[in-house]
């Protein structure tokens, strides 16, 4: 193809990082939404405004569709080895900048520093960096008869729709940006409109180290403007859609009917299970772990831990001195372990489940309330790490997603009681359980009604794996060869011998 594919290496995220405008990025252009609003983005550890994104609507999407669609043939057309070579050199770009993405990472999301340098964007370095290798080294099927043989051709959808969530915004983004384009698909991408910066330098970044014009456009905006536009386009050939339930069900509504290929990565509301011969010098540090990382707002938080009868006594007070113990507030000092929650109006829904629980009487082992902080940080959505139990499997603290730094106890008595309130929600992505007995960490595992289920440990991650959820948590599966599969329309030749 004619593309330039020459590496470029200018841009800085730094420099772009003032409480300045953000554009759409549409057929290589940086453009203003076409009805010229805007949305305010706010860093929520100060409740200060730090940049402007577009307010798009319909018209953007179209265009930005239409750039994607002109962008296809050229670059469907492309080798393998020329579009993973341009995923190896965006990791190298991204890699050359992680301090400054990890900076406007953690102002545009609250997260600490540490959190967002160490995990969120080391992580979307290596997205690009393993979907270059297994584009490398994917192979199709071959199968022979008695008198033909079949192969199996893989050939890209064409343009896709890529809508991502706030709690790991580059991560998130970067997980379905890559594969997409390893298979030569063209992409519409709508990040969440809370947390649009790094989006937005990806953009820059992959456009200098040698992405063409249209191949990669991005649309800010609102979920039920930009969103719903995107999934109601007859042109975009699928959707991969990560974020809420309900959200996820509103897509799944308006996109089947259309025989779009859809991925649906949804919530979760995760076990995390520790039996009486667990080590407990793992259990609980892997416990706080699971239940507090990014606040508590990762999908795959055990935000219910199961503790053995026989165990609690010891194991209580030492999971709540750990949580007491965890560094809130400045996201900017490189100690602190939980930020801010995402908006002002996340807290509050958290806080609606604390006052459901104070209403049925639970105990608060840790937490509760709003931490006192410093100077400037008076208007950031902080929130204390919250530990309570006497909460029934019924409680709506149990059975919904509370998404914030809340974690529930509940006791159990036997195994079998165990996975019966692990499984007693209307979710199922993740578990996991700590044990020493291998035939109970097999047999439990099996008998949870999760995708992904952690053995003595949590969010230990080969991105090879099938990553998903059950029941409420989604639809298909991301990861290695389920991104490439769903990335791609897989197509049998079959060819006469005889
Ligand atoms: P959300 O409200 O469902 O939003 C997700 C994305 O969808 C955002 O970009 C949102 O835009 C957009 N959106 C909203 N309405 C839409 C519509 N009608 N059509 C198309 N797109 C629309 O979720 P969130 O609050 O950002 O993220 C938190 C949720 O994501 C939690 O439930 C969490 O468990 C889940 N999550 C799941 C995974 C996983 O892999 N399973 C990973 C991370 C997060 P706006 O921002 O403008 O609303």
């Amino acid at each position: 193809m004619a593309a330039d594919l020459n590496r470029g290496a200018s841009f800085s995220p730094a420099a772009e990082s003032g409480a300045r405008a953000r554009a759409n990025l549409i057929g290589g252009k940086h453009v203003p939404a076409a009805a010229g609003d805007t949305i305010e983005d706010l860093n929520p550890a100060t409740g200060r405004v730090h940049a402007t994104i577009p307010r798009s609507g319909a018209a953007d999407v179209e265009a930005a569709v239409a750039a994607a669609r002109a962008a296809f043939p050229a670059w469907s057309a492309t080798s393998v080895e020329q579009r993973a070579d341009l995923l190896d050199r965006i990791a190298d770009a991204l890699e050359a900048r992680v301090d400054e993405l990890a900076a406007l990472e953690s102002a545009d999301a609250g997260k600490p520093i540490t959190l967002a340098r160490t995990i969120d964007i080391p992580r979307a370095v290596r997205n690009f960096r393993f979907f270059a290798g297994a584009a490398r080294h994917d192979e199709t099927g071959f199968h022979p008869m008695a008198d033909a043989i079949n192969y199996t051709l893989r050939k890209p959808l064409g343009v896709v729709g890529l809508i991502t969530p706030w709690n790991l915004p580059l991560y998130l983004l970067s997980w379905k940006v890559a594969p997409a384009l390893a298979m030569g698909n063209t992409i519409v991408a709508k990040p969440s409109e809370l947390t649009p910066l790094t989006a937005d330098a990806l953009g820059r970044i992959a456009m200098e180290a040698g992405l063409p014009a249209g191949v990669l456009n991005i649309v800010h905006g609102y979920g039920h403007e930009v969103g719903q536009a995107l999934v109601e386009h007859p042109e975009v050939k699928a959707i991969s859609f990560t974020g809420g339930t309900a959200t996820g069900r509103r897509v799944a509504a308006t996109a089947a009917p259309m025989f779009k290929k859809l991925s649906l990565e949804l919530g979760g509301k995760n076990a995390t299970i520790v039996f009486d011969d667990a080590d407990l010098d793992e259990a609980v540090p892997g416990a706080v772990r699971a239940g507090f990382t990014n606040t508590g707002q990762v999908c795959l938080c055990g935000s219910r831990l199961l503790i053995h009868e026989d165990i609690w006594a010891d194991f209580v007070p030492r999971f709540t001195e750990q949580v007491k113990a965890l560094k809130v507030g400045d996201t900017a000092h490189p100690d602190t372990q939980v930020g801010a929650a995402i908006s002002q109006a996340h807290r509050d829904k958290v806080e609606s489940y604390l006052r459901i629980a104070r209403d049925e009487g639970a105990t608060f082992h840790a937490g509760g309330g709003r931490p006192r902080l410093g100077e400037g940080l008076a208007n950031g959505a902080f929130l204390e790490p919250t530990v309570i139990s006497g909460v029934g499997q019924d409680s709506r603290c149990v059975q919904e997603e509370i998404f914030g730094p809340v974690v529930t106890l509940q006791p159990f008595s036997s195994d079998e009681e165990a996975v019966a309130l692990a499984n007693g929600v209307p979710y199922g992505l993740a578990a996991s359980i700590w044990t020493r007995d291998l035939k109970r960490a097999h047999n439990v595992s099996a008998a949870l009604d999760t995708g992904m289920v952690w053995v003595n440990c949590w969010l230990h991650r080969d991105l090879r794996v099938p990553f998903g959820g059950m029941k409420e948590s989604g639809v298909g599966r991301e990861g290695g060869r389920w991104s490439l599969e769903f990335f791609s329309e897989a197509r049998n030749v079959c060819i006469r011998l005889e």
